[in-house]
Parts: structure tokens; C-alpha cells; sequence
């Protein structure tokens, strides 16, 4: 799964199981760390 990484600025991949979800207002949230510099990236997905 892509996140994006504010701090190394460019896409990182992160592996699904490394990946948590919460439902918020509706939405799906989820949550990574960038393997890279270990920056938290969030992003909003799709509700399945
Ligand atoms: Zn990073």
C-alpha cells in the first residue's frame, strides 16, 4: 500500500500488515509508519 511521506516527500510503500484502520466519521483511516525515517502517514481509504 502507498502512503505518502511528508518528511522524505515522495510515495513510500508499506506493507498491508504494517498498515492499522479505524472508522472515523464514516470514513476508514488508516495508518503507517514510512519505513524510511519512521514518520506517521495517515490517509483516508474506501469503506468496504
Ligand atoms: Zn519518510
Amino acid at each position: 500500500m502507498e502512503f505518502y511521506c511528508v518528511k522524505c516527500k515522495q510515495k513510500v510503500k508499506v506493507l498491508d500488515s504494517d498498515v492499522t484502520s479505524e472508522v472515523k466519521s464514516n470514513r476508514k483511516l488508516l495508518r503507517a509508519k514510512c519505513p524510511n525515517c519512521g514518520t506517521r502517514m495517515a490517509k483516508f481509504g474506501k469503506l468496504n
